[in-house]
């Protein structure tokens, strides 16, 4: 399992990058990609969204 990200609704703050501990999310192309492999589905990065991008 990994959380989405809404890339049409991503501004590119990327201020989600930071809260992840197994560093899984990355910025390409000024939008936030979650690495679906890494990501352990914590929750961190959700509230860290100022749009609401991030969803389980
Ligand atoms: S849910 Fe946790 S592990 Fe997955 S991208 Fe967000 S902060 Fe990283
Ligand atoms: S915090 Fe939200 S808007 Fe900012 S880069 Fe991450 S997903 Fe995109």
């Amino acid at each position: 399992m990994a959380v989405k990200i809404n890339a049409e609704t991503c501004i590119g703050c990327s201020a989600c990058i930071d809260t992840c501990p197994v560093a899984a999310l990355t910025m390409e192309n000024e939008k936030a990609v979650v690495n679906e492999e890494t990501c352990i589905d914590c929750g961190n990065c959700i509230p860290s969204c100022p749009v609401e991008a991030i969803s389980e």
